[in-house]
């Protein structure tokens, strides 16, 4: 079973086989971002970087323009154009800024979109680029948790090919292997449990930004890490899964493996169980995004089990961590529920990190929000990116308006 594709490309890369592949990175300068423009960076020759985005850091932006010689960089902060024009002067790097111009440089000709801005903000950018019928590596997974089906209609409207990047949807992409939904019996990814794995709920009660931070596995930008403190992430990445595969609500589970080498597993109904497995580095994922259906190299530790000893499974506790239910129950809500929890839950992350809100009332700040959202009437059915943003911008109102009571 593929993704959601308009049927693969003939080269390694998305282009064709005589010519390197012409990529445009949204959100260059984050932690997706860079180890992509790391792995282009490592095969001279297979890739031609053709725009690279980025929300306020222009020198960063500028040097990683240069180094990879794009035809154009993007800040999304239009406040800061001059300072983008004056770090490039000399270059002959088009200089860009503002939300249309993110839109712009996403349909800017190329083979390949990497689509690794974070949060609600990519929506627009990234849906540009699934207008354009090529190849999209989807790393912002909002766009599935808000938009899904008006995400996956637009890809296939377009014909484009949907390559995942977040881990554990690159894993089961490359388990299930063009398989047929029906021979599913039920497709298992795997969570970390992050750094508060065997905390106890009182201790989770005084969590702070700075422990939550600390992941023991991977290294990824602010909003996913806390996101894989609460749980919260799986919930999403169960959404994204219900759009990505279409198994239904009920073959879709989570373990947590707190090694994080295996990152999916697929059963099949002959009793079969295929499982990716890798040392944890998005390059490796990404590489598959960029590269297939065939491999490219990625400069990741390779895996060796006899020194792992052994891999671990165990339930995640709900009790716990709360977020992973009301994940869950916005899934199965369907409509624009999914769409309410991930705007609440950018607001209620984002005031976290400003230490205005508990660990614990994140998800419970979420949760108070889809119910005022549903009394609202806001969970309904949304036909168009439209009206997705109006009910995330309604959505982070009803949030922000509840945070002064926690
Ligand atoms: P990050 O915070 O490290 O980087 C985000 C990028 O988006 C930066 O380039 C930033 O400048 C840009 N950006 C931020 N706000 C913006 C705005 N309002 N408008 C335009 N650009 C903006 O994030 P990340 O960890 O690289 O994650 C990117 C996406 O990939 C997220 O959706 C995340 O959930 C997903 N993801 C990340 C990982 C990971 O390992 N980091 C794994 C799986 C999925
Ligand atoms: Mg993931």
């Amino acid at each position: 079973m593929a993704p959601v594709s308009g049927g693969p490309t003939e080269s390694a890369t998305g282009a064709g086989p005589d010519r390197p592949c012409r990529l445009t990175v949204l959100g260059a300068t984050g932690s997706i971002g860079s180890s992509t423009l790391d792995l282009v960076g490592r095969n001279p020759g297979l890739f031609e970087v053709v725009a690279v985005t980025a929300q306020s850091n222009v020198q960063e932006l500028a040097a990683l323009a240069k180094l990879h010689r794009a035809k154009a960089a993007v800040i999304g902060d239009a406040t800061l154009f001059k300072a983008l024009v004056d770090a490039l002067a000399g270059t002959g790097i088009t200089a860009m800024a503002g939300d249309a111009a993110l839109v712009e440089s996403a349909l800017m000709p190329a083979d390949c979109v990497m689509a690794a801005i974070v949060g609600a903000a990519g929506l627009k950018p990234t849906f540009a680029a699934a207008g354009q019928g090529r190849r999209v590596a989807l790393a912002n997974k909002e766009c599935l948790v808000s938009a899904g089906d008006v995400f996956t209609s637009a890809i296939a409207k377009s014909g484009a090919e949907l390559l995942p990047v977040d881990s554990e949807h690159s894993a089961a992409f490359q388990a299930l292997a063009g398989a047929d939904p029906k021979a599913i019996d039920k497709i298992v990814l795997t969570a970390s449990g992050g750094p508060f794995r065997t905390w106890t709920r009182a201790q989770l009660e005084s969590a702070t930004p700075d422990q939550a931070l600390k992941h023991p596995n991977w290294s990824m930008g602010a909003k996913v890490t806390i996101d894989s403190a609460t749980l919260m992430n799986k919930g999403l990445e169960l959404i994204e899964a219900f759009h990505l595969f279409p198994v239904g609500v009920d073959a879709l589970d989570c373990v947590v493996h707190p090694q994080s080498i295996v990152h999916c597993l697929v059963s099949y109904k002959d009793g079969s169980v295929l499982a990716q497995m890798a040392p944890p580095d998005m390059r490796t994922p990404i590489a598959v995004a960029l590269a297939w259906p065939r491999r490219m190299a990625a400069p990741t530790d390779k895996l060796d089990l006899t020194r792992l000893g052994s891999l671990t499974f165990e339930a995640p506790d709900e009790a716990r961590f709360p977020a992973l239910r009301v994940a869950k129950a916005a899934m199965r809500r369907g409509e624009t529920a999914p769409a309410v929890l991930n705007a609440a839950n950018e607001i209620a992350v984002a005031a976290f990190l400003e230490r205005r809100l508990k660990f614990l009332d994140i998800a419970s700040l979420v949760e108070d929000t889809i119910e005022i959202a549903e009394k609202q009437g806001a969970v309904c059915a949304a036909t168009c990116l439209d009206d997705i943003l109006a009910i995330d911008a309604l959505a982070r109102r009803l949030a922000v308006a509840q945070l002064s009571s926690y």
